[in-house]
């Protein structure tokens, strides 16, 4: 597939029937099923010099595959999502596992059986378990803060610890706040698991890594006759939002637009910043074979980086007498600084702020905000493309 760095002089809105902004999940799902589905001539807009979003790879000087914008794992129980992308991709079998460094001992995230074993001992380990299965039965998932309510003596006691030991210091890093004061759902992505899958995504039935990285699996979704990609172009530079139309490069525009940035931009933040937590990234090229025994691990209880992640443990490349690692360091988002918005933070004044800048845009019937960030949303891979599935139905259903 080409892609054109800027935009032309030319460049003519009204050649395209619908223009998007952003090459990540979100927009990518949209222009591809628009131009097959639709027939619709689709002009996409990227900032960065390459497409893929967030899920971007590449391969560094040594022939290792990194992931630029942190570790992505593909897992899903939506066989939509799993079909569709399927179409693009070769899937490698890979069960993602993550230890938690506590104490300097590492143990399994979420928490469970083994984990149990290595915190308690084998017999007070076991006898632990024991009490979770007569509790709440085996091979299920219990949050963190749910395990916390309960009164019982022995359950209290594997809350607290793993409240203590798992969650806590990590969150605080994470998020610069404890797990108590954050939105539940956060701590509940990583439930502890009662039963013996070590996996960090236990039961979910689609995971692994794209065959050749995610890269290519986007240039395939993006390769289509009928999409044009402008990268290293920035959407705020051509488009003016009024408040029933949208200039594009002047004009007003009549095709579809499906926005895939954070909606606080597009006006400034002239209501007020929406609050987001980024990562300091920092990557090291070590001269051995393998650095960790897993693809991440996570230090809950020390360092000031949250979590080591070694990407051939991930993409099982070999590549022998060289790895690389990535700690993340957490830290509050600046707008304007350059820095990723990676993370919303999920409270409801953060929420009530975006629904402000969400009625901004309602009057604009062209005007389709979808994903992460344009949705202000916690999303995993499969979530974007889910809603991006959902809008381009919608939008498909509006010009049949
Ligand atoms: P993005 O990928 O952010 O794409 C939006 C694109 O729009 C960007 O490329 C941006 O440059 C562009 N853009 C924005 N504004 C403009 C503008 N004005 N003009 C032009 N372009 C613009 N999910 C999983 O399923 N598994 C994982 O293991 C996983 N790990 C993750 C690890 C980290 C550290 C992070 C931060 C996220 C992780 N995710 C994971 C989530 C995953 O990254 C997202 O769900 C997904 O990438 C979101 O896709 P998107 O298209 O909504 O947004
Ligand atoms: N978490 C934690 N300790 C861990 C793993 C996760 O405290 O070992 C908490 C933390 O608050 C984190 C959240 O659970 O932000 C979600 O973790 P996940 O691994 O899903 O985060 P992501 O991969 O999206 O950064």
């Amino acid at each position: 597939m080409q892609i054109t760095s800027g935009l032309p002089e030319n460049f003519n809105p009204d050649a395209y029937d619908m223009i998007v902004v952003g090459a990540g999940y979100a927009g990518a799902v949209c222009a591809r099923r628009l131009a097959e589905n639709a027939g619709f001539h689709v002009a996409v807009l990227e900032r960065r010099d390459h497409i893929a979003g967030n899920a971007y790879d590449y391969l560094d000087e040594n022939g290792i595959l990194v992931h630029k914008y942190g570790p992505h794992i593909y897992h899903t129980f939506n066989e939509r999502v799993h079909n569709f992308l399927s179409r693009f991709t070769k899937w490698a079998d890979y069960q993602h596992k993550v230890l938690a460094n506590i104490h300097g001992t590492l143990m399994p995230v979420p928490f469970n059986h083994q984990s149990l074993k290595l915190a308690f001992g084998e017999e007070r380990g076991e006898q632990l378990f024991n009490k979770l299965v007569d509790t709440f039965g085996r091979d299920v998932k219990v949050s963190i803060m749910e395990l916390r309510k309960k009164s019982d003596p022995d359950l209290a006691e594997v809350a607290d610890y793993v409240f203590e030991n798992v969650f806590l210091h990590y969150t605080m890093k994470q998020w610069g706040q404890t797990p108590d004061q954050i939105d539940p759902s956060i701590t509940g992505r990583v439930p502890v698991f009662i039963g013996d899958d070590d996996r960090y995504f236990p039961q979910a039935p689609y995971q692994g890594m794209p065959a050749d990285g995610y890269t290519p699996l986007f240039e395939r979704m993006l390769d289509h006759d009928l999409i044009d990609v402008y990268c290293d172009i920035d959407a705020r530079d051509i488009f003016e939002i009024g408040d029933t139309i949208v200039r594009v490069c002047g004009k007003v525009y009549g095709g579809e637009i499906v926005y895939t940035g954070p909606l606080d931009e597009l006006f400034n933040l002239d209501l007020g910043a929406l609050p987001y937590r980024t990562l300091d990234m920092k990557f090291e090229t070590l001269d051995m074979d393998q650095f960790q025994p897993v693809g991440t691990v996570n230090y809950t209880t020390s360092e000031d980086f949250t979590r080591i992640t070694e990407f051939k443990n991930m993409t099982g490349q070999v590549v022998p007498g060289k790895t690389v690692i990535m700690k993340e360091y957490s830290h509050a988002y600046e707008p304007g600084s350059g820095q990723t918005p990676y993370y919303a933070i999920l409270e409801p004044e953060n929420r009530a702020l975006y629904e402000r800048y969400l009625e901004r845009v309602q009057d604009l019937s062209n005007f389709h905000p979808v994903g992460r960030l344009a949705e202000y949303r916690y999303y995993d891979m499969d979530a974007v493309t889910d809603s991006a599935l959902n809008l381009s139905d919608e939008i498909i259903a509006c010009h049949a």
